[in-house]
């Protein structure tokens, strides 16, 4: 059995630090773990560590990097029980949602194995015929990567998992409620041959202060953020004096339609999964439903009793569906917003029951919800499902795109190629036609507007961590 580190991880080896913070099982509101808390010093020595890697790891041959990404993913796994139970632990979420995501996660090392040795470059004359044009790529530098709670492995691997293929050493800085993913991560990664000094770990429970070290040393070439967009765009400020390179993977707010001529049955089916995969704390969760007025009250109700069915309770138990929210603070946000719905004319229905200890809560389908109102403009990162009703496809489009985010969006139609249609003009950086999830390390993966700036997996993934050099040679 593998243990949990709990202290830093900086080159390659634990650091023990002065301060320590407690994580929380948000299902039992038991103290887990104490973990290492990192500050300036902790950044320095990690930027220094990765500085001195840089140079052999940025040389090491395509090839080498990819046998070692490859028995990360082997290693991640044969350990995918450990790291789920981890993640159930510190998160709060389903069995199924946490196994489900080892998996997910631990395909990034295998996409970006396979992607770092198919890296292409250009070789052509100019159109003037004057000179021979030639590319390359190279490893932007010292990554420095930052990650929300919802996805502790996911969002990690989604980052490291590419920088590393680029010849990127890397200082992955997560969230405070999920520091112990993280860490068995790096261990992981240490294990399946990745050199001293190319990986660091540093949770903290002062990330501004960190963060400020870290983009402050111009040995650090690269910021690559998944968050709140309130954060993102902090960072992005914080990374303009020094004009760093920056993927910004920010917050969603995904409209979910159902167009008239669809089957209720089915639209319900992929709401479901659209609503309620990771407890409705995910970034591409389904925020606001506009559905056809012929159907709104055969789906609010059909949509009412499946999420009434649900089991909610310990994740730890593989019978629950749904576990507990992250913290009291991130329910008790939900609440709020559900409150505030009400106030605005909204109907409130709770769908089902959840227990009364630990940070669980129960889904709330409200109805007769106006556009505009504060549940469609807002990202509400929990079970609860908004639904307007429209009468017209062109007001559907509009209200769908009447956001600053966009992040992803979902179409529910009998017709696929009407599906196809309405998808080509919503504004977002993924659209999931009859489907309710879109991940997919293999495809590109980001947001447009306020969602966002990049890709991440797909072939796209690794240029993140790549710049491209130009040549101008007379031959
Ligand atoms: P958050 O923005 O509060 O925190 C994200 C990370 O930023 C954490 O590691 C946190 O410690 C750090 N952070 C917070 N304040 C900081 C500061 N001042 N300086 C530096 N770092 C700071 O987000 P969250 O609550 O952890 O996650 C939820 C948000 O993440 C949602 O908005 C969700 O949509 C978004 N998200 C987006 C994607 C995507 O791919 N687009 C994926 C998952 C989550």
């Amino acid at each position: 059995m593998t243990t949990v580190p709990t202290d830093l991880l900086v080159a390659g080896q634990p650091v023990e630090t002065a301060d320590r913070f407690e994580v929380v099982d948000p299902a039992t509101l038991e103290v887990i773990a104490e973990v290492a808390d990192a500050g300036p010093r902790d950044a320095a020595a990690a930027v220094e560590t990765a500085g001195s890697a840089f140079a052999s790891w940025a040389a090491t041959s395509p090839r080498q990097r990819s046998l070692i990404l490859s028995e990360a993913h082997r290693l991640m796994l044969d350990e995918a029980e450990h790291g789920a139970r981890l993640i159930v632990r510190e998160n709060g979420k389903a069995w199924s949602d946490a196994y489900g995501e080892i998996v997910y996660a631990a395909e990034f090392f295998r996409w970006f194995a396979e992607e770092t040795v198919r890296v292409r470059g250009d070789f052509r004359s100019a159109p003037a015929g004057d000179k021979t044009i030639i590319v390359d790529h190279r490893p932007v530098g010292i990554a420095y990567l930052v990650t929300p709670w919802n996805f502790p492995a996911a969002m990690a691997t989604r980052k490291l998992a590419p920088a590393l293929a680029a010849g990127c050493p890397c200082v992955l800085k997560p969230a405070a409620e999920t520091p112990l993913t993280a860490l068995w991560i790096g261990d992981v990664l240490r294990r399946a041959g990745v050199p001293d000094g190319v990986v660091s770990v540093l949770p903290t429970t002062d990330p501004a202060r960190l963060t400020t070290a870290i983009l402050a040393d111009p040995r650090v070439t690269a910021l690559s953020f998944t968050g709140s967009t309130g954060v993102g765009t902090a960072l992005l400020a914080a990374a303009a004096p020094r004009v760093l390179r920056t993927s910004m993977e920010l917050g969603g707010n995904a409209p979910f339609l159902v167009l008239e001529g669809t089957d209720v049955e089915e639209a319900v089916e992929v709401a479901m999964v659209a609503k309620m995969r990771n407890g409705g704390s995910a970034c591409t969760a389904a925020n606001r439903f506009y559905v056809h007025a012929s159907l709104a009250g055969p789906f609010a109700r059909a949509f009412t009793e499946a999420l009434g069915r649900l089991r909610i309770g310990p994740g730890l138990d593989t019978s629950h569906d749904v576990g507990a929210m992250v913290s009291a603070a991130e329910r008790d946000k939900v609440r709020e917003l559900v409150e505030r719905g009400a106030a605005e004319g909204g109907s409130v229905t709770v769908a089902g029951s959840a227990p009364e200890s630990g940070t669980f809560l129960a889904p709330h389908v409200v109805t007769g919800v106006e556009h505009g109102g504060t549940l469609t403009r807002t990202e509400i990162f929990g079970p609860v499902a908004p639904i307007v009703s429209f009468e017209d496809l062109d007001d559907a489009v509009a209200m769908a795109n009447d956001v600053p985010v966009g992040l992803l969006s979902y179409v529910l139609a009998g017709d696929p190629g009407t599906g196809l249609r309405v998808a080509r003009r919503l504004e977002s950086g993924m659209v999931a036609v009859n489907r309710g999830v879109v991940s997919d390390p293999a495809a590109p993966f980001g947001g447009v507007k306020e969602s966002g700036l990049g890709r991440e997996g797909g072939f796209e993934g690794i240029h993140e961590f790549l710049e491209s050099r130009y040549i101008a040679a007379d031959l």
